[in-house]
């Protein structure tokens, strides 16, 4: 039998090319550190309820990159999804609707009619564009187009950032948004909705991959912790792996395929000068990534029948307010229902647990503001922070092809996927697209 190919890391990137190299036929064994599967999409029961490791949702519902992967491997059956479409942006005591496609734009009540027009100028040419062409906008931030509009509409501007993980827009490329822009196109074969797993917990994804990747008798182990990729003649021949009772094992390998953000991975998983150092300096570059606090809510009652909210204006620490149980009821035990509301917050405040302390109790008084009965219908809350959300901005410079490229030339065998190589679209998206674009050249590596 032929040595396995080895996936580090049991996340969408791992999973995703594990599973696609495996309908080919061949040994892969995934190793994961963790206990769990799902990386940074991993779920929890807690108090009944399923809560995500922060909320997520998958973006372009059903022409999304995990959905592609697996209409491939013919198992999207398996995976039960909720639309997730009934959005809403709150501005001033107010709900307006969430613009499905670029004619919702013209009725966009945010926003003054002038404004709209003006959106729909500027939004309408870059729908239509192709996504070769956004290539020559990735240096360029989003504000080049937005700098001369009305506080209005960057406000709505900013408002969609969140689902961008940016902060605010010159935080963006203006080639990653276009790029979203073409792939919410209907008329381009696109969609602006998103998905949820309807059986509640983001992880469902992982676990389908799981079943498929079992199905094919691939081995996936986790408590499995990669110390070392060996390097040989300029060539992978094995990898050093912890496992559970502390001692070290030696695997031999021909192809390894790291998942977890490159900038660790290359700093932490070779012998010195195997990486080279302008090389490591220029991916080292690439370690800026957003953070977040969100907080779980648990309700007595329903307080808002539409699934997500996305307070407008400089005055909400919160951007988002997703009712999960309203995507679906399967989160919650009956007669409970849970939200999640976050906010983008600089990394460091991550570590400070008076600071989110004061940003919980913020997003509790904002949440309150709009729903009179918040306080009252609220059983607990449990606030988390995470530094790390997607592991590379989508700053202008940091995208698409300047991210970590699949393979390191001169290194035979050794592959990198996951959220921080070269890819478009949002988190998990992403994360699967990268390993849409490394299996064919896995595929070549191993046939040669
Ligand atoms: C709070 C939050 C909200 C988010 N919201 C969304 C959203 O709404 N939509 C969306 O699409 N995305 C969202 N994301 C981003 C999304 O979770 C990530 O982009 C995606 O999961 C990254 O997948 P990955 O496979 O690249 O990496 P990971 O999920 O990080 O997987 C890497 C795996 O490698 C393992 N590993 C690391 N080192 C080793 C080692 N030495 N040996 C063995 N295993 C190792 C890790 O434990 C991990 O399981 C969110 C993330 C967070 C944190």
């Amino acid at each position: 039998m032929s040595t396995p190919i080895i996936v580090i890391g049991a996340g969408i990137g791992g999973l995703t090319a594990a599973a696609l190299l495996a309908e080919k036929g061949h040994n892969v064994r995934v190793l994961e550190k963790s206990s769990k599967l799902g990386g940074r999409t991993a779920s929890i029961k807690f108090k009944n309820h399923i809560l995500d490791n922060g909320f997520h949702i998958m973006p372009f519902y059903k022409k999304s990159a995990i959905f592609s992967v697996l209409k491939k491997l013919k198992i999207e059956s398996k995976l039960k999804l909720a639309k997730v479409d009934d959005i809403a942006f709150h501005s001033e005591n107010e709900f307006h609707k969430y613009p499905k496609g670029m004619l919702d734009l013209l009725n966009l009540s945010l926003l003054p009619l002038k404004s709209r027009i003006k959106l729909l100028k500027l939004l309408l040419p870059l729908a239509f564009t192709s996504i070769e062409k956004t290539e020559s906008w990735d240096n360029v931030s989003l504000t080049s187009i937005t700098s001369d509009l009305d506080s209005d509409t960057n406000a709505f501007f900013e408002a969609i950032c969140m689902l961008a993980f940016a902060d605010t827009a010159d935080h963006i490329s203006l080639g990653e948004f276009a790029r979203t822009i073409i792939r919410a196109n209907p008329f381009k074969g696109g969609t602006s909705e998103f998905a949820y797993p309807a059986n509640g917990g983001y992880d469902s994804i992982s676990h389908v991959l799981y079943d498929y990747l079992h199905s094919k008798n691939c081995e996936i182990k986790t408590r499995q912790s990669i110390k070392k990729i060996i390097i040989e003649n300029s060539k992978v021949t094995g990898v050093v792996v912890r496992v559970l009772s502390g001692d070290d094992e030696l695997i031999r390998t021909k192809c390894v395929i790291v998942s977890y953000p490159a900038y660790n991975a290359l700093n932490e998983l070779f012998d010195k000068n195997i990486i080279e150092e302008g090389f490591l300096q220029k991916i080292n570059k690439l370690n800026k990534t957003t953070s977040v606090v969100e907080v779980h809510f648990a309700l007595k009652s329903k307080i808002d029948s539409r699934q997500v909210i996305f307070p407008v204006g400089d005055q909400y620490t919160t951007k988002g307010i997703f009712f999960i149980s309203n995507i679906t009821p399967s989160v919650s035990p009956p007669g409970e229902h849970l939200i999640i509301a976050g906010t983008p917050v600089p990394s460091e405040d991550t570590d400070n647990p008076q600071e989110i302390k004061e940003i919980v109790n913020k997003m509790k008084e904002e949440i309150s503001s709009i729903y009179p009965t918040f306080n009252s219908e609220l059983i607990w809350e449990r606030p988390m922070a995470w530094k790390l959300v997607e592991s590379v901005v989508k700053e202008p410079g940091k995208v698409w092809k300047s991210k970590m490229p699949h393979n390191i030339p001169g290194i035979e065998g050794l592959f990198f996927v996951g959220d921080s190589t070269i890819s478009y679209g949002i988190g998990t998206d992403s994360a699967a697209h990268s390993s849409i674009l490394c299996a064919p050249k896995i595929e070549s590596y191993l046939r040669s």
